[in-house]
C-alpha cells in the first residue's frame, strides 16, 4: 500500500521523537511491502517564528490532503508571551477543528515491565490497568467564545461551555462500538447534577446506549471519576466524556501507567484520516539532549497503521517490538527503574526497529 503521511514535528522534543517513529514506520514499510511518503507541515511555535502564524494555511492544506497525520508536540516558554490568538496551542485546536476530529482516545494501559513505575499501591495496581479515554474533542468551553472584560474597575473572563445534541451523539457512539470490541462496559463521565450541558450529555449519551444492548453503561460525576481512577482504576474499560473533563482525566489515566511518555493518543472524525500524536507536551526542559522517550509517539505510529490503514499485523508488530525492548531492560529516563539499561531517544528508536 502507499499512503501520505503529513509529519508536523512540532517543537521542543517533537522533532526528536517523531524522527524515531518515522524510522519505525520506515522499518514497518521495508518488512511488509508498504511505501509511506511524508511531507514536513510546519506548525506551533517553530511555525509563529517562520511565518507569523502557529498554523499556516499550506500546513493545514498538507494535512487535508495527506492520508494521516503525525505529530510531536507543539509549544515552550518562548511563545508564552504570544497573544492566547496566536500560541502555539491554537494551531493545534485550528487543526482539530478543521480535520473535523471529534472523537480523541487514549489507551491507559499498564505495562506489565513496567508495573514497578506506576503511583498506585501495590495492591491496586496488581489488579490491572487497561482502559480507553474517549474524549469529545471540537465541542465544549475550548471552543466556546471567550472574553476578557472591565467591569466596575476589575477585570471578568467569561468561557463559554456549549453542546449540541449531535456533538454528543457522534462521540458516544465511538464509546460504545469500543466497548463492543473490549469489555462490554461504558462509564459516562459528567457533572449532570450542576451543568446543563452535562444534563444534555446525559440524556443523549442514554439514548445512544439503548442500541447497543450488549454494552453496560454507567454514569458518574466527574470527581468522583477522578477519584475512582486512583481508587480503583480496573473497574474501567471505556470512558467518554466531554472536552474539558477528558483533558484532565486522561492526563490522570496516563500518570497512574507509569509514564507520561509512553502513551499514544488518535484523533480521528468521519472518515479513516486521523491525527496521532504522543500524549505528552514538547518536554523544553530535556528538548535536544536525547533524553526523550519516543516510545509515546511509536506507539501513536501504530495506532495509525491500526486505525487510519487497517494494516493490524503491522500495528501488532510495532506493539510487539515496543514490549520486547521493555523486556529486555532497556528504559529511557523517565521510565529508569533499578536494574534497567539507560538508553536515550535515538537508541530506544534503534531498538525498537530492530524488533520489526
Ligand atoms: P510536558 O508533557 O511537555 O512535560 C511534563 C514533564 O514530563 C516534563 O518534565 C518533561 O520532561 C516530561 N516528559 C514529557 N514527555 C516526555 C518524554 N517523551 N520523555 C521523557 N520525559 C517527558 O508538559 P508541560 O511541561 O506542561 O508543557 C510543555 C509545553 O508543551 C507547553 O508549552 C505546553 O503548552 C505544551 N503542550 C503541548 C501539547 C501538544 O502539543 N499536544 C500537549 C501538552 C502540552
Amino acid at each position: 500500500m502507499n499512503k501520505s503521511i503529513a509529519v508536523i514535528r512540532g517543537d521542543g522534543i517533537g522533532p526528536e521523537i517523531v524522527g524515531q517513529a518515522m524510522g519505525v514506520l520506515d522499518a514497518v514499510a521495508a518488512k511488509y511491502g508498504h511505501s509511506f511518503s511524508y511531507k514536513e507541515a510546519p506548525m506551533g511555535g517553530n511555525a509563529i517564528d517562520a511565518f507569523g502564524v502557529p498554523l499556516p494555511e499550506e500546513s493545514l492544506k498538507t494535512c487535508m490532503e495527506s492520508d494521516s497525520v503525525l505529530l510531536g508536540a507543539v509549544g515552550g516558554p518562548k511563545w508564552d508571551a504570544q497573544p492566547s490568538a496566536n500560541r502555539p496551542e491554537r494551531g493545534l485546536l485550528k487543526l482539530r477543528g478543521a480535520m473535523g476530529l471529534y472523537t480523541n482516545v487514549r489507551p491507559a494501559r499498564m505495562f506489565a515491565d513496567l508495573s514497578a513505575a506506576c503511583p498506585l499501591r501495590a495492591d491496586i495496581a496488581a489488579k490491572g490497568i487497561d482502559f480507553v479515554v474517549v474524549r469529545e474533542l471540537i465541542g465544549g468551553v475550548y471552543f466556546g467564545s471567550h472574553a476578557t472584560e472591565t467591569v466596575d474597575g476589575e477585570q471578568k473572563a467569561t468561557d463559554i461551555m456549549a453542546y449540541t445534541e449531535h456533538e454528543i451523539r457522534r462521540v458516544a457512539h465511538v464509546a460504545f462500538q469500543m466497548a463492543q470490541k473490549r469489555r462490554g462496559r461504558v462509564t459516562s463521565v459528567d457533572k449532570a447534577n450542576v451543568l446543563d450541558t452535562s444534563r444534555l450529555w446525559r440524556r443523549v449519551v442514554g439514548e445512544v446506549a439503548s442500541e447497543y444492548p450488549d454494552v453496560e453503561l454507567l454514569h458518574m460525576y466527574v470527581d468522583n471519576a477522578a477519584m475512582q481512577i486512583v481508587r480503583d482504576p480496573s473497574q474501567f474499560d471505556v470512558i467518554v466524556t466531554e472536552n474539558l473533563f477528558g483533558d484532565i482525566l486522561s492526563d490522570e489515566a496516563s500518570q497512574i501507567t507509569g509514564s507520561i511518555g509512553m502513551i499514544p493518543s488518535s484523533s480521528m472524525g468521519e472518515g479513516k484520516r486521523g491525527l496521532y500524536e504522543p500524549i505528552h507536551g514538547s518536554a523544553p526542559d530535556i528538548a535536544g539532549q536525547d533524553k526523550a522517550n519516543p516510545i509515546g509517539t511509536i506507539l501513536a505510529a501504530a495506532m495509525m497503521l491500526r486505525y487510519s490503514f487497517d494494516m493490524a499485523a503491522e500495528a501488532d508488530a510495532v506493539e510487539a517490538a515496543v514490549d520486547a525492548v521493555l523486556k529486555e531492560g532497556y528504559r529511557c529516563g523517565d521510565i529508569l527503574q533499578s536494574g534497567g539499561t539507560l538508553v536515550g531517544c535515538c537508541e530506544m528508536g534503534r531498538l525498537i526497529r530492530a524488533h520489526i
